[in-house]
Parts: C-alpha cells; sequence; structure tokens
C-alpha cells in the first residue's frame, strides 16, 4: 500500500508555517510499514488542489490530507475532495450532532458557518474531532482511502493516533508491530557502529536509527501475519541491542520520554529532587514537569541566572565564582548542592554554560557547559562542548542534564547495592 499526504494552506506555501503535520503522519506511516512516495504543499485554492488530489487518487492507495476543513470560506478541502471523488456534499446527522454537543459543553451557540461542517461527502464517515469543532472524515472509494484531518496539529495528531491509524492497521494483510529502543549517552555514529552488523542485510525486522538531541532511538520493525508471530520477529533483535547498550537503555516503550523514565526512576527510589539552572533558564525543569506525576518528586526549580542569584538563593561561595567563574565545575556543584539543600530534596542536578552568541573566551568557548549532579551526598560533574546557534545549545545542554541526571543515580544506587550486599557477606 502506498500512501500520499497533501496538507492545505496558502500559510505553508508562504512558510508563514512548518509543515509539522507532514512530519508527523510521514513518521507515523514508516512505522505502519506504508511506503510514502509524494507529500504535497496546496493552497487554499480549488483548482490546484482539486489538481493534486486527482494525481494523488491516480498514483497512491491512500491519501492523507491535512488543513482546511473549518467554518470559514477559505476552507474548501472537503468540497475540493468530493468533487475529485465525483461525490455530492451531504450532511451528517452524527457529524451535526458532534458540533452540537461541541458548543453545549461550552455554552456556546454555533454559527451558521460552523454548520457548514456536517456536510461530508456521500457514503463518506465522520471522524470525532475531541479537540476541536471540524470533525474528520474517511472515504473509500474505487479501492482507494482518503482521510481528511484538520489543520491544528493539537487536532490532527489525537485523531489520527485514535481513529485513522487504527483503520490503516487493518488494511495490509500483514501486521506491522515495532518497538523503539531508546539510548542515551552514546553519540549517534557510535551507536550505529555498534549495531552495524544487526543493520546490514535486515529485512524482518527492520533496524533503523533516530538520532534526538541527546539520545538515539532504534526502532525494531516487524510485519507479519499476526501480532505474535511480530513479536516473535522483533524479540531476539531487542534482547541483542539491551546485551549491546545496557544501562545505557533508558526505555523500549515508544511513548516514554527521557523525564518521564527519570521520574519514575526516582519514584521507584523514594527520592526528591531539585534543579539549579543557569543558561537552560528552566528548561530542564520544565521537560520534568511535562510528566504527569511530577509532583511526587519535584520540590522546587531554581532559575540562578546572575552570580548573586547563586550565591544568594543556593550558597555559591563568592571566593569560588571569582577564582573559578561562574561557568565552571565548581560552581556547578556548589549549585547542585546548594540547591539540594535550599529545597530540601535528595538529589539534584545543575546546569551552567555560555550559550552564546557573546560571552564566550578563547579558554572558555560559547557551547562550553557544566553539570553537576547531587545525589545524597555525593556530587558528580561533566564538562560538555556543544555546538550551534543559542537556541540548539540550550536545547543539548538541558537534555545532557537529564542524561547526566539518570547515569549518576543509576550509579549511586548499583553502589548502594554492592555496600548491602558486603554488609551481607560480613553478617
Ligand atoms: P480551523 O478550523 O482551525 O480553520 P482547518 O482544518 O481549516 O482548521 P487550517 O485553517 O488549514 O485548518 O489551519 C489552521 C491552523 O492549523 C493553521 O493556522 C496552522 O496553525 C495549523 N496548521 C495547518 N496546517 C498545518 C500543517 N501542515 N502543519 C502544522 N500546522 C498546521
Ligand atoms: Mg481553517
Amino acid at each position: 500500500m502506498t500512501v500520499e499526504i497533501i496538507c492545505v494552506g496558502t500559510e505553508l506555501l508562504l512558510g508563514n508555517i512548518v509543515n509539522t503535520n507532514a512530519a508527523f503522519l510521514a513518521e507515523q506511516c514508516a512505522g505502519l510499514g506504508l511506503s510514502c512516495y509524494y507529500q504535497t504543499v496546496v493552497g487554499d485554492n480549488r483548482e490546484r488542489l482539486l489538481d493534486a488530489v486527482k494525481k494523488g487518487l491516480a498514483r497512491s492507495d491512500i491519501l492523507l490530507l491535512s488543513g482546511g476543513l473549518g467554518p470559514t470560506k477559505d476552507d474548501l478541502t472537503k468540497e475540493t475532495v468530493a468533487e475529485a471523488l465525483g461525490l455530492p456534499l451531504e450532511e451528517d446527522a452524527s457529524s451535526r450532532k458532534l458540533i452540537a454537543d461541541y458548543f453545549a459543553a461550552r455554552g456556546m451557540t454555533p454559527a451558521e458557518s460552523n454548520w457548514k461542517q456536517a456536510l461530508i461527502p456521500k457514503g463518506a464517515q465522520c471522524i470525532e474531532n475531541k479537540n476541536g469543532t471540524a470533525p474528520g472524515v474517511g472515504i473509500c472509494r474505487d479501492g482507494r482511502y482518503v482521510f481528511l484531518m484538520p489543520g491544528p496539529p493539537n487536532e490532527l495528531k489525537p485523531m489520527f493516533t485514535e481513529s485513522v491509524m487504527p483503520f490503516l492497521r487493518t488494511l495490509g494483510q500483514e501486521i506491522i508491530e515495532s518497538v523503539t529502543v531508546k539510548i542515551v549517552g552514546i553519540g549517534e555514529s557510535a551507536a550505529e557502529a555498534m549495531v552495524a552488523d544487526l543493520m546490514e542485510n535486515q529485512s524482518n525486522p527492520t533496524l533503523a536509527p533516530y538520532a534526538k538531541t541527546g539520545e538515539v532511538h532504534f526502532r525494531i520493525t516487524a510485519k507479519a501475519e499476526s501480532r505474535e508471530a511480530a513479536a516473535a520477529l522483533i524479540a531476539p533483535v531487542e534482547k541483542e541491542l539491551e546485551a549491546r547498550f545496557g544501562r545505557h537503555i533508558y526505555t523500549v516503550r515508544a511513548e516514554v520520554t527521557l523525564e518521564q523514565a527519570l521520574v519514575e526512576l526516582l519514584l521507584g527510589r523514594g527520592y526528591t529532587m531539585t534543579t539549579a539552572e543557569s543558561c537552560t533558564g528552566g528548561m530542564v525543569a520544565a521537560r520534568i514537569v511535562n510528566v504527569p506525576g511530577a509532583s511526587q518528586v519535584f520540590r522546587a526549580g531554581f532559575v540562578t541566572y546572575a552570580n548573586e542569584a547563586k550565591a544568594g538563593l543556593l550558597g555559591v561561595k563568592e571566593d569560588t565564582l571569582r577564582t573559578f567563574g561562574a561557568v565552571s565545575s565548581q560552581t556547578a556543584e556548589e549549585m547542585a548542592r546548594g540547591a539540594a539543600r535550599a529545597a530540601g530534596a535528595d538529589t539534584a542536578v545543575s546546569v551552567t554554560g555560555i550559550a552564546g552568541p557573546d560571552g564566550g573566551t578563547a579558554e572558555k568557548p560559547v557551547g562550553l557547559v557544566y553539570i553537576g549532579v547531587y545525589v545524597r551526598g555525593q556530587v558528580w560533574t561533566a564538562e560538555c562542548r556543544f555546538s550551534g546557534n543559542r537556541a540548539k545549545i540550550r536545547e543539548s545542554a538541558a537534555a545532557a542534564a537529564l542524561v547526566e541526571f539518570r547515569k549518576r543515580i543509576l550509579e549511586y544506587q548499583a553502589k548502594e547495592g554492592e555496600k548491602a550486599d558486603g554488609r551481607e557477606q560480613q553478617i
């Protein structure tokens, strides 16, 4: 089965918005084992959209469209797709009810134009939109499948994952299953080199790497007649990756983020945490707080940008700042210790660095970052050097802080385990 993605919107053509929907849909389709050979961006224009849809229908089995489902005049995706398929538009009763309910739940009255959203091509199926008013549409005609989804990513993504994806899965004769092994602490090329033999001559399952800031993900995808058979193909490769990457793997669940794994790790140990950030300005804390249930481990986050704040709030010594500078392993260490003390937390992570573009010297260039980790009285520091612009350096620093934090907690845990074993032996 081949799939084609058509994104509708003049804003996309003008570069006013980035086409994240296409990236999302393409990645999801790859995960489903569907081949995507074409992506089209077309403005809010009937003729050109008609042309794009007709071309798509001629060369692909499945068309995924995003955008132009709204109530306004320039939203013309439904009408145009109906025209391309030779289908009239009809009011869909369930869709009308969904729209009525959506507005009633918010104490609002729909405008006349909102009812336009209840029109769908004859024989098509409407898809509920839990996050907006424009329902999606699914159409099957002459062996082709067409899905229309709203443009806002917060509406398109859940609609695709909850409604369209399960259907696409059933289309193929084969079941496609995948497992994502997520790795930290090893660079992309090094990680790939470690599994080069597994990536060569692979066909089923396939093993593909994806690099993310501070992380490398390997997706193992298998095609088989049943879920069980696919899982059986994946298992030996997953086991092999576990043997090779060991503790560098933080999860094998696609939906789990590094910060979530970290929160789970702290929860498991009954540890609380805090952050002390300079150049990342709260990015580490924000990632942690993004995890539901973070309140059980996260005590406080300090953004100490000025030297006076590092000294005043965290107790970093004036002498340390004067002698070694704010960007130094000594300051990172005192920031972590001070934050743990001030917040009364078991663990702390600190970040101090030069994000640029100014402020670098030959000795301390832009991109130099120190990370401190405190775990129950012990402190470690790490020196990192990142490249890129200010945003990229800050993002890399925040990711590295989480990676370093996880590494030291595991190390501490392993040492405590050894000590406990030693005591047992003595007894
Ligand atoms: P609405 O009911 O909000 O008008 P719609 O289905 O008509 O939804 P559009 O009007 O095309 O969608 O786009 C609405 C907004 O969704 C855009 O302003 C943009 O912020 C976002 N958006 C649209 N298409 C994309 C895309 N391909 N990638 C990322 N964001 C998009
Ligand atoms: Mg619109």
